[in-house]
C-alpha cells in the first residue's frame, strides 16, 4: 500500500504570507495550538507602532477628547461580535482573564432560583467530556443550590440528540438549569453538535432531571473558536466563552464571557469595584450597579492596551478566512491520522493506537487534533514520557497525558474510577511523570494544529514514530476494525459520530507473543562475560553543577557530603534560577580543571581565555563576595557569589547576561551539594558497551562519546553488564557505599559533552530496548565514609 498522498488547502498567496509570519519557527515542528496557538509577527509589529504612536489613558478617564480609550475598546467589542456574526443588539462582551475566569463568573453569578422563593433550585448540568474549568464549576453551583448532574458521552448523543420537545408552558418552569459544553473536545477534537443548544432551551433534558426547566447553555468554545467559525446569528447559546491566545496566540491572560443579552438578567453578582458602579456611597451600604452588562461584570480596569491589540489578530484570521483555517487543520489531522492508521510493525502489528470519536471524514463534526499512544511489535504500551522525550529530540512540540480533559481522557483509555483512584495512590498525578501503571497508560499524546501549520509538520511526525517506534520494516495497510468502525458509523450512528467501541481496540487483534528483545533485560539478561575483577576505572567530579567533567587522575577525597568539589558550585542567572544543560547545552563546554597544588579552579571554555577561582573559602572576602540566597530544584540554598570577575567571564563564554558563580555554602548542614539527586552516580562500561552495540550503525551517534553523555562520577570495568542493577550494597577499596536505585534518564544523554550537539541516541535504544524504562546507571550513598580516599584502579565488592 502505497503512502497517503495530501492535497493542500490554502492557496499559494496564504502559503505565502504565513511562511513570512513564522519564519521563526525554523526548524521546530510546533504541534500544541490546543495548548497555545503562535502570534504571527504582524499582529505584534502592528500592536507594537500602535503603542509607540498613541498616548492610551485608563478607560474611565475623560480627558482631553472625550476618552479615545474607550472608543477604540469599544471597537473591538463589536469587532469580536462581528468574528461570532453578530452584533450588540443580541451579545454583550465581557472582557475576563481567560475561558477558566469566565466559566467561574457564570459559576458565581448564575441564579438558578427564577422567582427567588425557596422553591428548589435548578440543574447544573455538565458532558463528563469537560475541561477540568468546567469541572471546577459545579463544586461552586452545588454550593450555591444546584443539583449537580454528570452527563457522560453515549449517554449525551443519546439524550440531546432528541426530538421529543417539551410541551410545557413557561410558567411551568420553576428555576433556571444550566448546561455546559465544550465546542470541540481539547482531547480527541470532536465538535459537539451546536444543535444541542435549541434541543436543550426546547428542554430535551427536562425529563432526564425529572424538572420542568428553563436552560440555558454555556458553550465553551475555548477550543473550537481557533480553528473553527462559531456563527452566533445561527446558534444562540446564553452564554459564550473564550480565551484569545488560543485564536492568535498573542496576548495572554485576556479572554471573553459573551452574553446573549435576553440572558443576561441569570447573571447576579455581589461584588463591584472600579467603574462598574452608578454610585456608590462610602458611609452606608448603598450602591447601584450599572446598567450596562459589560460596566457591571468588569470589576477594576480592563486590560486596555492587551484588548487593543486584538484588533490585529482578529485582522489576520479573517484575511485567511475561519473557513480555510477549519478546512486546513482539518486536512492536515486527517492526513496525520489516516497516516498512523496505516503504519504497522514489520510483524503486522499496528504502531498506533488512535483515541478517535470521528472518521475524520467531516470537518463539521472534527477539528485539528489527533490523540493516540504508540505500541511496540508485541502490543505493548510505550509511555508516553518516551515519546515526549524522543519528540523533543526531533525539534517536535507536543503534548502529553490527558490535557485537563480526565473525563474524555478516562473513556478513551479504559480506566474506571476505581483504577484512576488506585493510580493516584501509587503517585500518579496529573501532569506528572508516571505515564504507564502496570502497562497501562495514565494519558495520551496530543497532536493539534492550527492556522499556520503546515503538511511538513504532520510529516515530520510521522517520521519520528517511524524511525523511533516501528520494529523491522514498516507495513502500511488499513486494519481490519477500521472498517468495522466506518461501517458502524454510518448505520447504527448514522453518519454522526461517536466512540471507537472497545471491541474495535486495535490492541486486541495484536497476538499475546512477547517479543524477544522486550524481557526485562535488567534481571534476565544472559551474559557471555563472567565477572573478572570488577574495577573502579574512572573517578569523574563536576566541580560546577551541570558544566562539564573533571577527571580525577589518581586518588581523590570522599567527604561527608560526597566528592571533594563535586558540584560545589553553580551558575545562576539573574531570576535567581540554576542554569542547566536542558535550558543551555553550552554549559558542557566549560571544562574546569581543579589545581590542588595552587589551590585554584581553573575554567576552560573554546576560544575564551581561560580564568582561575581560589579553592579554599578563606580566600572569599567580604567586599567582593556577598552571600546569596536561592532556590533550586525547590531546595533552598545558600552561597557565596564569587564575584564580577567570573560572572563577565561566564557572560562572555555563554553569550548570556548576568550570570553568577555560587558555591555552595551554609551553616545548614546540607548533606547533599548541589547535586540534583544523591551523593554519587555510578556507570558499568560493560553496560554502555552493551547498549553501544544495540545502537543501529546508520545512527548519528559518535560511540566514543557514550561514557561522558551519562555524567557519572565513577564508572566501573570487568563486572558484567547491569549486574549492578540488582547490587544493594558496594565497597571500593575501604569505602562503603549503599545503593540507592537506578538512575532515571532524560534528554541529557543525547547531548554530546564534547560538542555540545544534541543527537536521538543513545536515548531512542536504551528506551526501546528496555520498554519505556528509560533507567541507566546507580545511585549511591555514602556509608560511614569520613575522609577517606579512593583510588582509581580499586577492587569492588558488592552484594
Ligand atoms: C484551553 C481550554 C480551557 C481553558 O482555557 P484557559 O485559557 O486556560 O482559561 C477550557 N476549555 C477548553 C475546551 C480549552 O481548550
Amino acid at each position: 500500500m502505497d503512502e497517503l498522498s495530501y492535497s493542500p488547502v490554502y492557496d499559494e498567496k496564504t502559503l505565502h504570507f504565513l511562511d513570512q509570519q513564522f519564519s521563526r519557527i525554523n526548524d521546530e515542528c510546533y504541534v500544541d495550538h490546543a495548548g497555545a496557538t503562535l502570534y504571527s509577527n504582524e499582529q505584534i509589529k502592528k500592536s507594537s507602532d500602535d503603542l509607540l504612536q498613541s498616548l492610551y489613558t485608563n478607560p474611565h478617564s475623560h480627558g482631553v477628547n472625550g476618552n479615545l480609550t474607550e472608543d477604540i475598546v469599544d471597537n473591538v467589542r463589536y469587532r469580536i461580535l462581528d468574528h461570532f456574526h453578530t452584533n450588540q443588539d443580541e451579545y454583550s462582551v465581557i472582557f475576563t482573564s481567560g475561558s477558566t475566569a469566565s466559566l467561574k463568573l457564570v459559576a458565581e453569578t448564575f441564579n438558578f432560583n427564577n422567582d427567588g422563593s425557596a422553591e428548589a433550585a435548578g440543574n447544573f448540568v455538565y458532558l463528563q467530556d469537560n475541561h477540568t474549568s468546567v469541572l471546577g464549576m459545579r463544586d461552586v453551583t452545588f454550593q450555591r443550590g444546584a443539583k449537580v448532574v454528570c452527563i457522560d458521552h453515549i449517554s449525551a448523543f443519546k439524550l440531546l440528540g432528541c426530538n421529543n420537545r417539551n410541551n410545557d408552558s413557561p410558567k411551568d418552569r420553576k428555576n433556571n438549569s444550566l448546561f455546559v459544553y465544550p465546542a470541540q473536545c481539547n482531547f480527541s477534537g470532536l465538535k459537539y453538535p451546536l444543535n444541542w443548544i435549541k434541543n436543550i432551551k426546547q428542554g430535551c433534558l427536562n425529563a432526564h432531571v425529572k424538572t420542568n426547566s428553563n436552560w440555558f447553555i454555556l458553550l465553551d468554545a475555548a477550543c473550537y473558536a481557533g480553528t473553527s467559525d462559531l456563527n452566533l446569528s445561527y446558534y444562540k447559546p446564553d452564554f459564550i466563552c473564550l480565551s484569545f491566545y488560543k485564536l492568535f496566540g498573542y496576548p495572554t491572560g485576556l479572554g471573553a464571557l459573551l452574553v446573549k443579552n435576553d440572558s443576561a438578567f441569570t447573571l447576579q453578582k455581589t461584588f463591584y469595584g472600579g467603574g462598574t458602579v452608578d454610585i456608590v456611597l462610602s458611609s452606608k451600604m448603598h450602591h447601584v450597579k450599572r446598567q450596562s452588562l459589560s460596566q457591571r461584570f468588569e470589576d477594576g480596569t480592563i486590560s486596555f492596551l492587551s484588548i487593543i491589540s486584538l484588533q490585529y489578530g482578529f485582522q489576520i484570521l479573517s484575511s485567511i478566512t475561519m473557513k480555510s483555517i477549519s478546512e486546513h487543520v482539518f486536512s492536515l489531522a486527517r492526513y496525520l491520522h489516516h497516516s498512523l492508521l496505516l503504519l504497522h510493525h514489520e510483524n503486522g502489528a499496528p504502531v498506533v493506537k488512535l483515541y478517535a470519536d470521528t472518521n475524520y471524514k467531516d470537518k463539521n463534526l472534527q477539528g485539528g487534533i489527533v490523540s493516540f499512544n504508540l505500541l511496540r511489535a508485541n502490543g505493548d504500551y510505550v509511555g508516553y514520557m518516551e515519546v515526549s522525550n524522543i519528540a523533543a529530540l526531533h525539534k517536535i512540540h507536543l503534548r502529553t497525558g490527558c490535557f485537563c480533559n480526565p473525563g474524555t481522557c478516562q473513556r478513551h483509555l479504559g480506566l474506571t474510577d476505581r483504577q484512576i483512584l488506585k493510580n493516584y495512590d501509587t503517585g500518579f498525578t496529573c501532569g506528572g511523570t508516571s505515564d504507564l501503571i502496570n502497562g497501562i497508560p495514565t494519558g495520551a499524546v496530543r497532536i493539534s494544529f492550527g492556522y499556520m501549520s503546515t503538511v511538513e509538520d504532520a510529516k515530520i511526525i510521522i517520521k519520528m514514530i517511524k524511525q523511533c517506534f516501528v520494529s523491522g520494516k514498516e507495513v502500511l495497510k488499513v486494519p481490519k476494525w477500521w472498517n468495522d468502525f466506518e461501517f458502524q458509523l454510518s448505520t447504527k450512528y448514522k453518519g454522526v459520530v461517536t466512540k471507537i467501541d472497545n471491541d474495535f481496540s486495535p490492541i486486541k487483534t495484536v497476538s499475546n507473543e512477547k517479543s524477544p528483545d522486550c524481557q526485562n533485560v535488567i534481571t534476565n539478561y544472559n551474559i557471555e562475560v563472567r565477572d573478572r575483577n570488577c574495577r573502579l576505572a574512572k573517578i569523574f567530579i563536576y566541580p560546577i553543577k551541570s558544566c562539564g567533567a573533571y577527571e580525577v587522575q589518581d586518588s581523590w577525597k570522599l567527604t561527608s557530603k560526597g566528592l571533594l568539589y563535586d558540584r560545589e558550585w553553580m551558575i545562576v542567572t539573574s531570576a535567581g534560577v540554576s542554569l542547566t544543560q536542558k535550558h543551555e547545552v553550552r554549559l558542557c563546554l566549560i571544562k574546569p580543571v581543579i589545581d590542588l597544588k595552587n589551590n585554584e579552579l581553573i575554567l576552560n571554555y573554546p576560544d575564551v581565555p581561560s580564568i582561575k577561582i581560589p579553592l579554599l573559602i578563606s580566600s572569599y572576602t567580604a567586599e567582593k563576595n556577598e552571600i546569596c540566597k536561592g532556590k533550586v530544584c525547590r531546595h533552598k540554598v545558600e552561597g557565596i557569589d564569587c564575584g564580577i570577575e567570573v560572572s563577565e567571564w561566564l557572560s562572555l563564554a555563554l553569550g548570556r547576561p548576568n550570570l553568577k558563580l555560587i558555591r555552595q555554602w551554609g551553616s545548614v548542614k546540607q548533606e547533599l551539594s548541589f547535586a540534583s539527586q544523591s551523593q554519587y552516580l555510578l556507570v558499568n562500561l560493560s553496560s554502555i558497551s552493551w547498549l553501544a552495540d544495540r545502537i543501529p550503525k546508520t545512527s548519528d551517534l559518535d560511540k566514543s562519546t557514550m561514557l561522558h553523555r551519562f555524567r557519572s562520577n565513577f564508572a566501573i570495568e570487568g563486572c558484567a553488564p547491569f549486574k549492578e542493577t540488582n547490587w544493594k550494597m558496594l565497597e571500593i577499596g575501604n569505602c562503603q557505599f549503599e545503593v540507592e536505585g537506578i538512575c532515571n534518564r532524560c534528554q541529557m544523554i543525547c547531548i554530546d559533552q564534547k560538542t555540545s550537539e544534541k543527537t536521538v541516541e543513545p536515548l531512542r535504544t536504551l528506551a526501546e530496548e528496555f520498554c519505556g524504562k528509560i533507567k541507566f546507571g546507580i545511585y549511591l550513598a555514602n556509608k560511614n565514609n569520613k575522609n577517606n580516599v579512593l583510588k582509581v584502579g580499586e577492587e569492588i565488592n558488592f552484594n
